[in-house]
């Protein structure tokens, strides 16, 4: 039998959403720091955000931002986390975090 250890890489979204739903609360804190760690470089480096004062990051987690409007590049496709949990959206500040717009699709 194939271990979620040895699946994980291969995985997509949905079947990783899955098993970081077994998570501990401790485990699912370091995994949200994780996420706000490399999205600084990137959210907070994009110029969609530039010039809107915007401090919340992790939109791919956490849903969109109240203060974003308007889309001018994003670079979540270069980001770390958009590797590790196969995200395969973008501008998640405008259109929301990556479980809602999976669930979009099987709409
Ligand atoms: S989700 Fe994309 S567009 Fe929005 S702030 Fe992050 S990198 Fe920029
Ligand atoms: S994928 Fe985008 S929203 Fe998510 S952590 Fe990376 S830069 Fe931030």
């Amino acid at each position: 039998m194939t271990s979620d250890d040895e699946r994980f890489p291969t995985a997509s979204f949905e079947e990783k959403f899955k098993m970081f739903a077994v998570m501990t609360d401790s485990q699912r804190e370091a995994a949200a720091e994780n996420v706000i760690h490399f999205c600084k470089d990137y959210c907070g480096k994009c110029p969609t955000n530039q010039g809107t004062g915007e401090t919340a990051r992790a939109f791919c987690s956490l849903g969109k931002s109240e203060v974003i409007q308007e889309q001018k590049g994003c670079l979540c496709g270069q980001c770390p986390i958009s590797k590790t949990m196969s995200l395969r959206w973008d501008y998640y500040c405008t259109q929301g975090k990556a479980l809602e717009l999976s669930e979009a699709e099987r709409r």
